[in-house]
C-alpha cells in the first residue's frame, strides 16, 4: 500500500514485553511473542533487553528469524536480562533502503541527564511537526526515523520533568494526536504499558501459570504461543504497570472514547487473536454470514465459494454457512511465499500475488465463483485473482468484501495515507467491479460490521470507510487532503510531515 515517491517511514507494528521476577532471562517469551506477531510487519524486527541498568538490543532485517539451537547460547548472551520488549515492523514508503530500515526499527531508546527510557510502539502520530520541534530542541543530536522517536523522546522529556510514570504518561497521552499502543522500560527498570486515550491499536497483558512473569502483547495469540493465560486488554487512555504481585493499573484519562480499529477485525489481527472477549475468525464468520443475508440474490447466482487469499477464510466459512455452497479449496498458496501483499513494496506485489496463490482450472472452469475477500484497497490483488480465475475458465466471479467500502485515508498506522492509492475514495462500488472485472462487488454494511463486532458505532474507529475522524488533527488533515484531492493535486510526501496540509 505504498504511494510512490513518499518520503519518510510510516510504520505499522506488533510488540511484545516482559518481565520475569526469577531472575531468568525474558528472551525466550519476547522472541516466541514476536514470531506470533510476524503478521504485523515483516520488514524488519528488533529486541531490547534490560540486565544490570544496561538496554541490550538486537535489530534486524525481514522476519524474525529462526534461532537454531546451537545458536541459543549466543542469543543468550546477545540479549541477557529478565525485563525485555520487542518489536515488529513494516515501513512502506519513503527510504526502503536495508539501512534506513534497520535505523528505523525499534525499540527505540532515548537518555537525557541520567535518565533513560525504550519504548516499543504501535500506532502512528499525526501533530508530528510540534513534537519533532519539541524533539529536537531539548536532543539536538536526535534523529528521526519513525514516530517511535517521537514517543520515546516525549516520555522521556516529562518524566524527567515529573518525576513521575503515570503523570509523565498523562502527559504523553494528552499531547500526542494518534495512535499509540506502547510497551517500555526506564532506566530504574520499571516495566510499563499504555494506550493512547481511544484504543486505537490493541494491547493486552498476561502472565504466565505461575505467576512468574508478566507480558504485554498487541495480541493474545502471543499469549497461546507462550502458554501465558490471558489477564485484560488495556483501556483506552490506561497506564499499567508490573511489580511482583502483578499488575498496576492506573486509569490516567478519565472517561475515554474508545475507537478500537474496525480494520483490525476484518484484515490485519490474526483470527486466533481475541479482542472483546471473542476470537477474530468468529466475528469473520458473521462477516461473511452478513453479506449473504444482505445481497441472497447474488448468493443464490454463485455455484462455488473461494476464498483468496487467507484472510477471507473465516468469512467464507460464513458464507457457506449462510448460503449452503460449497466452499472449494480451488485456489493454493505456495507455502513459503509468506509475504502479505498489503505490507509489500510496489514493484514487488504484483509479481508475488502472482507466484504466491495457484488456481486449480478443473475446480472453476464452467462455475460461477464467490469470492470473499477482507477488504479492498487499490484493488489490485483482486484483479490479479479475477484475471486467473477467468483464464481457469469461471463464467461468473462476484466478490464479497466484509470490510465497507475504504473511502478515506488512516492516520492511525494502517498504511493507507492518500486518497489516490484507494480505489474506493474515487470510484462506486459499480465502478470497481468493472475495474477489477467482477460480475459485482457485495461490500458489507457498516452497520453489519459494527453489530458483528459487539461493539458500539461509539466504541470502533470507522475513519477510513465514514470520513469521520476520531482525533481532530487526523479529521483537518482529512479534510486538507481531499479539498486537494479533488482540486487535482498531486499526493506527495509523508502527511504527517506535509507543513502545507498538518494544522
Ligand atoms: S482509519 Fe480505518 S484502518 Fe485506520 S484505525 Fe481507523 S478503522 Fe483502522
Amino acid at each position: 500500500m505504498d504511494i510512490q515517491g513518499e518520503k519518510g517511514p510510516k510504520i505499522g507494528c506488533g510488540i511484545f514485553g516482559a518481565i520475569n521476577y526469577e531472575d531468568q532471562p525474558v528472551f525466550p517469551y519476547v522472541y516466541w511473542g514476536l514470531r506470533a506477531e510476524n503478521h504485523r510487519g515483516h520488514q524488519s524486527h528488533g529486541f531490547l533487553t534490560f540486565n544490570n541498568n544496561q538496554f541490550y538490543t538486537y535489530k534486524n532485517l525481514d522476519l524474525v528469524p529462526k534461532v537454531k539451537t546451537s545458536a541459543i547460547d549466543e542469543w543468550f548472551g546477545r540479549l541477557p536480562g529478565s525485563i525485555g520488549i520487542g518489536n515488529v515492523r513494516y515501513t512502506t514508503s519513503g527510504k526502503c533502503d536495508d539501512q534506513s530500515i534497520v535505523e528505523g526499527t525499534q525499540p527505540t531508546t532515548a537518555s537525557l541527564n541520567g535518565f533513560r527510557i525504550a519504548v516499543s510502539f504501535n500506532g502512528n502520530i499525526v501533530n508530528t511537526l510540534p513534537l519533532k520541534k519539541e524533539m529536537f530542541e531539548n536532543f539536538p543530536a536526535a534523529i528521526y526515523n519513525c514516530d517511535s522517536d517521537i514517543v520515546c523522546h516525549k516520555m522521556l522529556l516529562a518524566l524527567k520533568r515529573t518525576g513521575d510514570l503515570t503523570t509523565a504518561a498523562k502527559e504523553v497521552m494528552e499531547s500526542l494526536d494518534g495512535a499509540f499502543s506502547v510497551i517500555g522500560i526506564t532506566g530504574d527498570g520499571t516495566f510499563f504499558a499504555f494506550k493512547d486515550p481511544h484504543g486505537i491499536k490493541p494491547l493486552c497483558a498476561g502472565h504466565d501459570p505461575n505467576s512468574k512473569t508478566f507480558a504485554f502483547s498487541s495480541e493474545t495469540v502471543s499469549f497461546d504461543m507462550n502458554s501465558f493465560v490471558r489477564d485484560f486488554e488495556l483501556n483506552p487512555g490506561e497506564l499499567v504497570t508490573v511489580s511482583k504481585e502483578g499488575f498496576k493499573r492506573i486509569q490516567v484519562i478519565e472517561k475515554p472514547r474508545e475507537a478500537f480499529c474496525a480494520f483490525e477485525y476484518a484484515y490485519f489481527a490474526r483470527p486466533d487473536s481475541i479482542f472483546n472477549g471473542r476470537y477474530v475468525y468468529e466475528i469473520r464468520e458473521e462477516f461473511g454470514r452478513n453479506i449473504v443475508r444482505e445481497f441472497p440474490e447474488i448468493a443464490k447466482d454463485g455455484d462455488i465459494i473461494l476464498s483468496v487469499p487467507e484472510t477471507g477464510d473465516d468469512s467464507a466459512m460464513g458464507v457457506h454457512e449462510a448460503s449452503g455452497l460449497r466452499w472449494e479449496r480451488a485456489s493454493r498458496r505456495h507455502r513459503y511465499v509468506t509475504e502479505r501483499a498489503f505490507i509489500l513494496l510496489n514493484a514487488e506485489r504484483y509479481s508475488t500475488i502472482d507466484k504466491k496463490i495457484n488456481i486449480l482450472g478443473n475446480k472453476v472452469a464452467g462455475k460461477r465463483i464467490i469470492i470473499t475477500e477482507d477488504s479492498i484497497v487499490r484493488g489490485d490483488t483482486t484483479k490479479v485473482i479475477i484475471d486467473k480465475l477467468r483464464k481457469a475458465g469461471a463464467t461468473k466471479v462476484y466478490v464479497f468484501v466484509t470490510f465497507p467500502r475504504i473511502i478515506g485515508p488512516c492516520f492511525y498506522g494502517i498504511d493507507m495515507s492518500s486518497y489516490g492509492q484507494l480505489i474506493g475514495s474515487r470510484h462506486s462500488t459499480e465502478e470497481i467491479a468493472k475495474i477489477i472485472g467482477a460480475d459485482g462487488v457485495c461490500y458489507q454494511s457498516i452497520e453489519n460490521l459494527i453489530k458483528a463486532t459487539g461493539k458500539t458505532e461509539n466504541d470502533l474507529c470507522l475513519a477510513c470507510i465514514t470520513g469521520k475522524y476520531i482525533t481532530p488533527c487526523a479529521q483537518k488533515m482529512a479534510d486538507a487532503m481531499k479539498k486537494r484531492f479533488l482540486e487535482g493535486y498531486e499526493e506527495k510526501g509523508r502527511i504527517y510531515e506535509n507543513e502545507e496540509i498538518q494544522p
